[in-house]
């Protein structure tokens, strides 16, 4: 089969299209006709080395969708022909941080798509079916792809791990990426006043589409002060840090007292100096949010069925132009998500 193959860590041009094995599910696995496959700023992280569980050659992509064209041994919830669409980890179902509900803490079995197992930027794909959830008639391939990772970790960060409230003020950092687009809706749908920071006034228009109620233009990210004033002197009750080391000040700074930060990404792999009197004073509470349960991806694709939710696939690429896409998005050029396809 073709696949999109990282033959060693660093630029974009490591991604080069070859002609590999094909794969074959063993035991509690099926095979997938990859339809589409999403590219996240994880696998721009991941293609640079930042990712330890990777190794070299390696096919990279964790959002994917497709069809089952072969069974593996012992699966019953799956037959040839559903329609897939990956979590981006797996869990074993069974351990007590699995059973407590909390499957993205599964230490049993915590494997990667696109880290330890091949991911999604090729035609076929081996998937756990621990790893993937069944996508509604109705969802378009390129849409199905990208919920998890979107419209999901919406769900997880704002529902799941910041327990926002109807009339809560919601900061959003990031907030015209993939993730920041469904976060900014999903938030409105729940109720919240959002407040979206994004570094390019290009991206304003998007955010209010998406529900903003105010959006700050904060090229040098020195965002903290204006959203102060939009909030009254008072803070955010809860702020969606999707940036990470390089936005982590300002939006501690951005907190009202009691206020939850949700820690979702960190594009650059920074570290950050962080006053501890400051998380004292306003007992601020800082949460990490990881990955997407097959709950939560389910809740995803119901709102995204029902039209709640709208999803921002910006471009449906060939699956060759895999490296120019992470180049797109390392220069941040994309406002939503680019997906790959092998079908053009
Ligand atoms: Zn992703
Ligand atoms: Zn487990």
């Amino acid at each position: 089969m073709d696949a999109v193959v990282l033959t060693q860590f660093g630029a974009a041009d490591y991604l080069a299209v070859q002609s590999v094995p094909d794969p074959h599910p063993g035991p509690g696995e099926v095979l997938l006709r990859v339809r589409a496959c999403g590219v996240c700023y994880h696998d721009v992280i991941n293609r640079r080395g930042s990712l330890p569980r990777t190794s070299v050659p390696a096919i990279l992509g964790h959002e994917v969708a497709g069809e089952v064209i072969e069974v593996g041994p012992g699966v019953e919830t799956w037959k040839v022909g559903d329609r897939a669409a990956t979590l981006q980890r797996l869990s074993c179902g069974a351990c007590p941080s699995c059973l407590s509900g909390r499957k993205s803490l599964c230490k049993r079995d915590n494997r990667f798509f696109g880290e330890e197992l091949a991911g999604g930027y090729a035609t076929k794909m081996v998937a756990p079916i621990h790893g993937i959830g069944h996508v509604p008639a109705g969802i378009p391939w390129e849409v199905a792809a990208t919920v998890c990772c979107t419209a999901g970790t919406a769900v997880h960060v704002l529902r799941t791990r910041g327990r926002v409230q109807p009339g809560e003020t919601v900061l959003v950092t990031g907030a015209s990426g993939g993730v920041g687009l469904q976060t900014v809706q999903l938030a409105r749908l729940d109720g919240a006043h959002v407040i979206a920071v994004t570094s390019s006034a290009t991206k304003v228009d998007a955010l209010h589409n998406a529900g903003a109620h105010e959006v700050v233009v904060a090229p040098t990210l020195d965002f903290a002060s204006k959203v102060r004033k939009l909030t009254g002197g008072e803070g955010v009750n809860v702020a969606i840090e999707i940036v990470g080391s390089a936005t982590f000040a300002q939006t501690l700074k951005a907190m009202a007292p009691g206020g939850r930060v949700v820690v979702v990404g960190n594009l650059e792999s920074g570290t950050i100096d962080l006053n501890p009197g400051l998380v004292i004073v306003k007992e601020l509470e800082i949460l990490g949010a990881y990955a997407t349960t097959q709950e939560e991806l389910e809740t995803a694709l119901q709102l995204t069925s029902q039209g709640l939710l709208t999803p921002f696939v910006t471009e449906v690429l060939p699956l060759r132009d895999a490296a120019s896409a992470h180049v797109r998005l390392e220069n941040r050029k994309v406002a939503g998500r680019l997906v790959l396809s092998p079908d053009i």
